[in-house]
């Protein structure tokens, strides 16, 4: 099969990589830091596939970090970027593009009336804790343990893969004064929530939350837990933000908030909705984003925002997925790994959860479901770092952290989810 010890491109490239990069890495959790081992580069995508620097091949389960629900390289993405590009790259003016964007978000999004555009799922969260504050008139936030939302200055605490993997789950670099307005909270702990908004309803602005946490492994709601944050929100004049830059248009077009028939105030957006350039977005109810710039008093900017080349790319991947409603076919596929994993896990007589739903799933290696920060941290990673070696050796890439999400796309169907599930049962029996 396929060997990645003899990986001479790739070790030279991230030999130069490190004299000029910090890390050799552009964003930490690619340095394989936590892992082991020379991070591989790659030198072309296609459908569910990776091809290395050294020209090895992979079936790819981080998928960008979720943006490629149509697998690398979608010809229609691709189609509609190289159409887009006819016109220019950037007008720094108002474009079509914008419009048709907003419509489909507020089409597929049940609680977005309006959306503003932006470039990551960082400027999102970001944007969209700014605007809740603006809008409140409060300064305290709640998030969870273990939910990540981008390198937010106020958010970065306790905030899941990148930061914990790296033992450094609070950045330097960030005031105290600003994460003191940040209330920290288990997920699924109702009785925390319901005692926090006791003591300080009135000053909390916002409840951010990824509603199936999915930057710590997958961790999903105990049933009443959201409803339970949508009951405080309203109760307490807080503004309600789901985190949907994971979830959006991956669980189902609508999010998780469609799934699950929960209305929160604001919703952060990303990564699918780029097609696989750089995006985000934020929306929700009208009289919340009325409070933006230029109508309102809450500054909001960005010079390449809107970009008609990533617009151009995030129709196209929406507009594909509103006409293939590909989320049956994507739970199959979710399903078979999942019992793959579990069959093998048993024969075995290792402990293994394995949480998921549609094309996201995770791995803990314990004997307990995981509800929260504390128990996916308490799982046994190294048995997660011996299967991520295996795999990568024999043809399967895995996100390289016990504590993030794998990706399912369409383009995985047939041989390819076949060929990986017998690959990971394997490096779990060899385990
Ligand atoms: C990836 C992610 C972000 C950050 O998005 P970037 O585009 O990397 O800035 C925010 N929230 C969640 C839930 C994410 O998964």
């Amino acid at each position: 099969m396929f060997d990645l010890i003899g990986m001479n491109a790739s070790e030279t490239l991230f030999a130069r990589a490190q004299q000029l990069i910090p890390g050799g890495v552009n964003s930490p959790v690619r340095a394989f830091r936590s892992v082991g081992g020379t991070p591989f580069f790659t030198q072309r995508a296609q459908g569910a596939h990776l091809t290395t620097a050294d020209d090895v091949d992979l079936i790819d389960f981080v998928c960008t970090w979720g943006p490629a629900i149509h697998g690398h390289n979608d010809p229609d993405v691709r189609a509609a970027i190289a159409r887009a590009l006819e016109n220019g790259t950037s007008f720094g003016t108002p474009n079509p593009y914008e419009v048709d964007m907003a419509e489909l978000i507020v089409e597929l999004v049940p609680s977005v009336e309006k959306v503003r555009m932006c470039n990551s799922g960082t400027e999102a969260t970001m944007s969209a804790i700014r605007l809740a504050r603006g809008y409140t008139g409060r300064d305290k936030i709640i998030k969870f343990a273990g939910c990540y939302h981008g390198h937010v200055d106020s958010l970065l605490v306790k905030a899941g893969s990148g930061a914990l993997t790296l033992g450094n789950p609070d950045s330097a670099g960030i005031p105290a004064s600003f994460a003191a307005e940040t209330i920290v909270l288990d997920y699924n702990d109702a009785d925390a929530l319901r005692r926090t908004f006791a003591a300080q309803g009135a000053e909390i602005a916002a409840i951010i939350v990824e509603p199936y946490p999915a930057n710590c492994g997958l961790i999903l709601p105990d049933p009443g837990y959201l409803e339970l944050l949508r009951e405080l929100c309203t109760q307490n004049d807080s503004v309600l933000i789901f985190d949907e830059v994971m979830t959006g248009f991956r669980v189902a077009a609508g999010g998780v908030q469609a799934l699950v028939g929960i209305t929160p105030d604001l919703t952060a957006l990303g990564k699918i909705i780029g097609g696989g350039l750089p995006v985000g977005a934020f929306g929700g109810r009208a009289a919340i984003m009325d409070h933006l710039a230029p109508l309102g008093p809450v500054y909001q900017a960005g010079t390449l925002s809107g970009n008609p080349l990533a617009m151009a790319a995030g129709i196209a991947a929406l507009k594909k997925l509103k006409a293939t409603q590909p989320y049956d076919r994507l739970e199959k596929m979710g399903r078979t790994l999942r019992d793959a994993l579990l069959g093998a896990a048993k024969s075995k007589g290792l402990p293994l959860q394995v949480p998921q739903v549609g094309s996201m799933y995770a791995l803990f290696f314990s004997e307990q479901p995981v509800r929260n920060y504390g128990d996916a941290t308490a799982s046994q990673t190294a048995h997660f770092n011996q299967l991520f070696k295996y795999a990568l050796d024999h043809g399967v890439y895995l996100p390289p952290s016990a504590y993030e999400t794998c990706f399912i796309s369409t383009a995985h169907e047939g041989a390819d989810i076949e060929q990986a599930a017998e690959i990971l049962a394997a490096g779990i029996r060899a385990i």
